[in-house]
């Protein structure tokens, strides 16, 4: 993931596109922006579903995951150490997480 993240944001600079390396300062409203892109694909995948358009999904989903990338790549996030944490974390968690609902 992370050798793709590279390629990633590789691709983005050479197509003139804007990500911010920090989320400090100015970086900070830059990168508020980029995370709404993100929202963005998430909900053209929400309506993927709607439509019952499978294909549609699929890209939306690889969309949102593009812009993560981006994002990784341009703060040089290790993003397979940072999901290896993460899991660690939510492999001791309780069933659920403690709550009532399976979502
Ligand atoms: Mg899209």
């Amino acid at each position: 993931m992370n050798e793709l993240a590279k390629q990633i944001t590789e691709w983005r600079e050479e197509k003139g596109f804007y990500t911010p390396s920090s989320i400090n300062g100015p970086d900070g409203d830059a990168m508020l922006g980029k995370l709404m892109l993100v929202v963005t694909e998430v909900a053209e995948a929400a309506e993927a579903v709607r439509h019952g358009d499978l294909d549609n999904f699929k890209e939306e989903i690889a969309d949102a995951f593009i812009r993560l990338l981006d994002i990784c790549g341009a703060m040089g996030i290790d993003i397979e150490e940072e999901i290896a944490q993460k899991m660690a974390v939510n492999k001791n968690r309780p069933q659920r997480h403690g709550k009532k609902t399976s979502l």
